[in-house]
């Protein structure tokens, strides 16, 4: 820390990490990066994490890429054996053109030969909304279909189905911020003091002032010290626990009928269907008391304001549009939305998950979630586009994408900072993909676990290093501007892929990220009064925003909702049992996700010296009982082995787990997670069931 004299600049930005989307200041000395302070935002208002106060100098990091690379032609096979000490052995550093040169040559010859489906995208959410523009665009105007998406699809995609289907919207109706005005509020499949600390900040401030908290997680999570109600519920059981706790509300006549017959359709099939859960019936189902389901739906339905927060662990189920359509009817049946301290809220993952989602990163949607099967929408965007038209058929989505692969027909891709080499389910499939294309193009800041398989690889910026604006949890649109220029030769990202499309024979014409944001808005309403002047000045406005002085909506839907005749659905939700049920040789409950220090894949917080410090090594977490049967000492080692395959890992002792559950982190590629999980896919979403897979554990002999 220290005076604003002791430093050389000052840059207001935002943070990269979770999708909070804190106000920041980066403070820079010899041109580096030295401190961060949290400012003023919106969804901050000065806080941070330890993410974003201490996680930000793997942007000074050796491995950071600062030349483009290319497969050498005598190269080993392609596989994950690359690392910052043999990399000459596999890649050569080059000139931007031949990189450039190659990767779009390459990309447009398959183009040519084997058709425009035979090439396809992942973007990131990683990036700002102009560049997750500019990457579906390149792959719906270059190539002509709609073959792109990210890593939506491995977090809130069913959420977000359920929200469309049933609410008219993807996005939250109430930003986070609203717990101030709520005086009940369920957190369910989330562990925000993890994974969102700031928005659990102030979760924590609402019980202070008497708010009820009530959590529900098969987990034991961090928040049950705050809550009045800690249900910790069967894994998987979400939807017969919901459906009971919507029985009784039923049942005892604590439904709002005046704004159910307002603003809603289908109720009579949603009360009918709720009549087979009774929590009598449920409790050995979900494992929670009749008495206890009894006294939740009375605090919920009794509540003057109720908000409803939902994590991971309701999205990534093949049952997670139907988790979330329980919420959503929950709250729906109970009037809980549209007004201050009311609303659904699923709190949205990476730093730019819903700005991605909304600038058409998807392979449904185009921009503001208009559906490609619309022959008008199309006209609407290949009229500005000035270009032909392109597929109307909806497009395959990540983890489709690499079956695509292995069927032979998807055979070149370009990838834009993700890294399904460590983050798709049944991770070696997804590797064997990779290594399969016959052209791979990544684009990323650091030589990652997906750019061991790469023919050309682009460097990119960091957060630190760019412009452009970002969207978080709470719709609000932030900008971010560089501190820094990037290292070596690296490039701001929106740059590279358009030079790429320049490349391919596309009429891209943009000078900077203001240009492509002053075109996202020619078809996106939600950009209505939104204007890059305007962030420029305020940095932050939510949108929808219905004026050009006004801040924009922190709550929507009080008067109604965007789908036919302004009404919200419900849609009964059936209980689905998970894929992977244990049986006698897996007869445990693996469960993933992330803790407070490691975000996502881990590379950029493994690069990451205080973070990195205070986790470093790869570990599982277990009930001590669990550990105590098969003779573990906490910190000692196990083996993990599902129908996917086998890592070894340090375990912890941890009674937040139930002592039929493992819960693992993702960001270790020395023990990936994601070599146990299963890629089978909730129907609507197509989100792999990352929070559930049956597993054996054994004890492992220590190194
Ligand atoms: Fe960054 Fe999220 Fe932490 Fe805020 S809460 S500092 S956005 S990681």
């Amino acid at each position: 820390q220290g005076d604003s004299a002791d430093f050389d600049s000052e840059t207001k930005s935002i943070c990269p990490f979770c999708g909070v989307g804190c106000q920041i200041s980066l403070k820079v000395k010899d041109g580096r990066v030295k401190y961060v302070e949290g400012l003023n935002g919106p969804a901050n208002e000065g806080r941070l994490c330890v993410k974003g106060r201490f996680g930000f100098d793997y942007i000074h990091h050796p491995h950071r890429l600062t030349k483009p690379l290319i497969r050498r032609e005598d190269a080993p096979a392609k596989g994950l054996n690359v690392d910052p000490s043999n990399w000459q052995e596999y890649f050569r550093e080059a000139e931007w053109d031949e990189a450039l040169d190659l990767a779009a040559d390459k990309l447009k010859a398959l183009k040519d030969t084997h058709g425009g489906k035979s090439v396809a995208g992942f973007g990131s959410a990683k990036c700002t909304n102009e560049e997750a523009y500019l990457f579906q665009k390149f792959i719906r105007q270059g190539f002509g279909h709609n073959n792109v998406d990210h890593c939506t699809r491995l977090c809130h995609a069913s959420s977000v189905a359920a929200l469309i289907e049933n609410v008219g919207s993807g996005a939250v109706t109430a930003t986070f911020n609203e717990i101030e005005n709520a005086d009940v509020a369920i957190v369910i499949g989330a562990n925000p003091i993890e994974n969102h600390p700031v928005a659990a900040t102030y979760f924590k401030q609402f019980t202070k002032r008497g708010g009820k908290l009530i959590v529900m997680d098969p987990r034991g999570v961090g928040l049950r010290r705050f809550a009045t109600h800690m249900l910790q519920f069967r894994p998987g059981a979400d939807v017969s626990m919901l459906n009971a706790i919507m029985h009784v509300i039923v049942e005892e006549g604590l439904y709002d009928q005046q704004y159910i017959d307002a603003y809603t359709e289908n109720w009579e099939a949603e009360k009918a269907h709720l009549a087979d859960f009774s929590p009598e019936a449920m409790e050995g189902i979900c494992g929670i008391p009749a008495e206890t389901l009894r006294e939740v739906a009375r605090t919920f339905a009794g509540a003057k304001s109720a908000m409803i927060f939902w994590g991971m662990g309701i999205s990534q189920h093949i049952h997670g549009t139907d988790n979330s359509r329980c919420l959503i009817s929950l709250a729906l049946m109970t009037g809980q939305v549209g007004r201050p301290g009311t609303g659904l809220h699923p709190l949205r993952g990476q730093n730019n998950v819903q700005g991605a989602s909304d600038a058409g990163l998807v392979p449904m949607f185009l921009p503001d979630y208009q559906t490609v099967t619309d022959d008008g929408v199309r006209r609407a965007f290949t009229e500005v586009w000035q270009s032909g038209d392109f597929s109307a058929e909806k497009g395959l989505t990540v983890t489709e994408i690499m079956d695509d692969v292995h069927a032979g027909n998807t055979r070149g891709m370009y990838i834009l900072g993700e890294n399904p080499a460590m983050s798709d389910p049944d991770v070696e499939h997804a590797r064997d993909a990779l290594a399969k294309l016959d052209h791979l193009v990544v684009q990323d800041i650091f030589l990652t676990e997906t750019a061991n398989y790469a023919d050309v690889i682009l460097p990119a910026s960091a957060f630190a290093e760019k412009s452009g604006t970002v969207t978080n949890t709470n719709r609000q649109v932030q900008m971010g501007r560089p501190a820094l220029p990037p290292p070596g030769e690296a490039r701001e990202d929106w740059a590279i892929t358009t030079e790429l499309a320049r490349r391919i024979g596309l009429n891209w014409t943009y000078d900077s990220p203001a240009d492509v944001f002053a075109e996202m808005k020619q078809n996106m309403r939600s950009l209505d009064n939104i204007t890059w002047e305007r962030l420029e000045r305020e940095n932050a406005v939510t949108y929808p925003c219905h004026g050009p002085d006004e801040p924009g909506e922190a709550v929507v839907f009080g008067d109604g909702f965007p789908r036919p005749e302004g009404r919200a659905r419900f849609t009964p939700a059936s209980v689905i049992a998970p894929d992977d049920v244990p049986d006698a040789e897996y007869p445990m409950i693996l469960t993933t996700g992330r803790q407070l220090e490691h975000w996502h894949t881990g590379s950029m917080t493994r690069r990451s010296s205080v973070l990195d410090a205070v986790e470093p090594e790869a570990n599982c977490s277990m009930h001590p009982s669990t550990l105590r049967q098969l003779g573990v000492e906490p910190g000692g080692m196990v083996q993990l082995t599902t129908k996917r395959g086998t890592i070894r890992i340090m375990a912890r002792a941890d009674r937040a787990v139930s002592p039929d559950m493992v819960f693992l982190p993702f960001a270790y590629v020395e023990a990936a997670a994601n070599i146990l999980t299963n890629s089978a896919v909730d129907p609507y979403g197509k989100i792999p069931e990352f929070k559930f897979s049956a597993v054996k554990v054994e004890a492992a002999a220590s190194q």
